[in-house]
């Protein structure tokens, strides 16, 4: 076990920790970033991005190395392979973040920027052919399925939402639900019924990708109420069973919305009730999650954590100097009544 000190720490190597890593470092706040694999993040799972700014076509993998050598450019540390087990604040105001190897991360200010995970099928073909057919973000990957055939998988507002959005570009949708109502709000359920483009399986279940050549060609369809499969001969399936934000590993009390996003101040994206915690990117409560909209909120945070290192250090040496002045006064005082010279 051994106990590092730095000015910053943030957990999570995707865009939003390495940007606010940059920022960091850029600062001077002497700045690591721990990341339990390689630094990425989403980015790592993503083929091809195709609207981030200044890039009209990049592989994810490209864009993580390169934002990985930025920060380290700046001078950011990034330790790869260190699993954060959880970042709590101490009594005297500092925080440790403890790392499953016994490692602690002892720090003034923290960025969390651990993400989520969007929930999986867990059927056959799934993972196979994710980023090859298979995708969890409509915003990011629809441009891919034009004039396709493309299927969607869930029941509430995101996958209704989405495949409306989704209609826009593939010829033809099919959402798929495993009941026989939809949870999603009636007024994109109206939107949806009346989308001449989107037709709905209902009390339908997916239970297997079916590609060739390292591409989908097709999803096996189960009717739970009948147990008859079919196969729809989609190329596309965007997935929207859920995301769940990676907020197991802060202890201490967080607001967040009924999704379990952290709600943080809007100007500096600090959490409210753990003064000198940051949240940011896809964990935090917002419209949207998108590369840039994470390197945005990672260049908040780190600079709303530059300024509040600053006041803390400063109120950490006010209160010292207080104290020895205080030390100083009960000696002096000690040595008038027992008349030692000074
Ligand atoms: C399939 C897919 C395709 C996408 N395509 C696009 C696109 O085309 N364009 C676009 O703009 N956006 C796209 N997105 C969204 C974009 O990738 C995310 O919005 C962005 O990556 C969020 O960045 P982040 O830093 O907040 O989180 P993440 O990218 O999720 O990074 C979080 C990091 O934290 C690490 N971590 C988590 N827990 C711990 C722990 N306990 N200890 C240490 N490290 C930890 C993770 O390993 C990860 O590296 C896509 C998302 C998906 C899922």
């Amino acid at each position: 076990m051994a106990i590092h000190e730095f000015d910053l720490v943030i957990t999570g190597a995707g865009p939003a920790g390495m940007t606010a890593a940059l920022y960091g470092a850029r600062a001077l706040l002497s700045t690591v970033v721990l990341e339990r694999g390689e630094p990425g993040g989403e980015l790592l799972n993503t083929e091809y991005l195709e609207n981030f700014i200044s890039y009209p076509k990049v592989l994810g993998r490209d864009l993580a190395a390169k934002f990985a050598e930025h920060a380290r450019q700046a001078g950011a540390e990034i330790r790869e392979f260190i699993n954060v087990e959880y970042v709590a604040k101490r009594e005297d105001g500092f925080f440790e973040t403890v790392c499953d190897n016994g490692d602690i991360y002892v720090s003034p200010s923290v960025i969390v920027t651990a993400g989520g995970t969007p929930v999986k099928l867990g059927i056959p073909g799934e993972l196979e052919y994710a980023g090859r057919g298979v995708s969890y973000c409509a915003v990011c990957d629809a441009n891919f399925f034009k004039q396709q055939h493309i299927a969607v998988v869930g029941g509430g507002d995101a996958a209704v939402e989405e495949s409306g959005y989704l209609s826009n570009y593939g010829s033809k949708v099919t959402l798929i639900h495993r009941r026989n109502e939809f949870r999603a709000s009636r007024i994109l359920q109206q939107r949806l019924f009346e989308n001449p483009k989107i037709n709905v399986i209902l009390d339908t279940v997916a239970e297997e990708v079916l590609g060739e050549n390292g591409l989908m060609t097709g999803l096996r369809l189960r009717n739970v109420e009948t147990g008859e499969t079919s196969v729809l001969d989609a190329t596309g399936l965007f997935v929207f069973v859920g995301f769940k934000p990676n907020t197991g590993i802060i202890r201490g009390h967080l607001e967040h919305d009924k999704m379990g996003y952290v709600i943080t101040d809007s100007m500096t994206m600090m959490v409210p009730s753990v003064p000198g915690m940051f949240v940011a990117g896809d964990m935090r409560a917002q419209l949207t999650r998108q590369v840039t909209t994470a390197a945005g909120d990672g260049t908040t945070a780190a600079i709303a954590a530059e300024k509040y290192v600053k006041g803390f250090m400063e109120a950490k040496r006010e209160q010292r100097s207080a104290q020895t002045s205080e030390f100083r006064a009960i000696a002096e005082s000690h040595a008038d009544t027992t008349g030692l010279a000074r």
